[in-house]
């Protein structure tokens, strides 16, 4: 199976057409996302009801989700972040409240696990470093898992057998051999709002039988997300982050 791998789209609607438009290109059978569709961006309702409709897709909860339905506390978020929640929540459709309300924020799956955050904490902790990596490898309930949050493309690898904990960052086009017996931990980046400097949304394509990842780069329409931004009022910072990819 080839499964579309999609983290943080952030109520990025023309972000999200362009990767969904790719995958389809690309003849995916499935789907992954990785959590916080919403937040930050302007088109909340429109991205869930395509993620809703997406075939054979396993979708998850992030901590923005669970902000813009009240399930997290928003006073440790930033002030724009808090803005942006504040504003999806004067927008989101009853509809939409309850389904985000009814997903998970980690699911079990036999080959892969797959979760906002990280293994050991959901909906909160960024794996961003080799020692976050190796506090979370007890918490692993398979030897591939998948995550969000960062919102940076990043590896993470260890060898069952005496490894060396790794980690780097991944570019596009590039190819991971999710070997056997080695533990592979996998960020495909933010489709939505991108941190890396490069302002392109990203994602990425998991093979379940050949075992490898390709991480894939898009550019898209930010110019018209950021007029639709401006009229609702959001942050200015927030508008201005998505052409610097920051
Ligand atoms: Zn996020």
């Amino acid at each position: 199976m080839k499964i579309g791998v999609l983290a943080d789209i952030h109520s990025n609607l023309p972000a999200l057409n362009v990767v969904l438009q790719d995958l389809a290109a690309e003849q995916v059978d499935g789907y992954l996302v990785l959590g916080d569709l919403v937040g930050y961006g302007p088109y909340p309702n429109e991205c869930i009801e395509i993620l809703q409709k997406l075939p054979n897709a396993d979708i998850i909860v992030g901590n923005h989700d669970w902000a813009a339905i009240e399930l997290e506390d928003i006073s440790l978020f930033n002030e724009e972040a808090r803005q942006a929640i504040l504003w999806t929540r004067s927008v989101l459709s009853k509809e939409m409240i309850e389904y985000l309300g009814s997903l998970e924020y980690l699911l079990n799956k036999n080959q892969y696990m797959m979760v906002h955050g990280s293994p050991r904490d959901p909906l909160d902790e960024y794996l961003v470093n080799i020692e976050r990596f190796e506090k979370n490898i007890p918490a692993l309930k398979a030897d591939i898992c998948f995550v969000g949050h960062s919102h940076l493309p990043l590896y993470f690898f260890k060898q069952k057998e005496n490894g060396t904990a790794a980690m780097r960052a991944v570019n596009d086009q590039e190819i991971l051999n999710l070997a056997l017996g080695t533990i592979h931990v996998i960020n495909p980046g933010s489709v939505g709002q991108p941190r890396d400097h490069d302002a392109r949304a990203s994602y990425g394509i998991f093979d379940s039988q050949a075992l490898t990842f390709v991480q894939k780069r898009k550019a898209y329409d930010i110019a018209m997300v950021q007029i639709r931004m401006r009229e609702q009022q959001l942050p200015p910072s927030l508008i201005d982050r998505l052409a610097e990819g920051i």
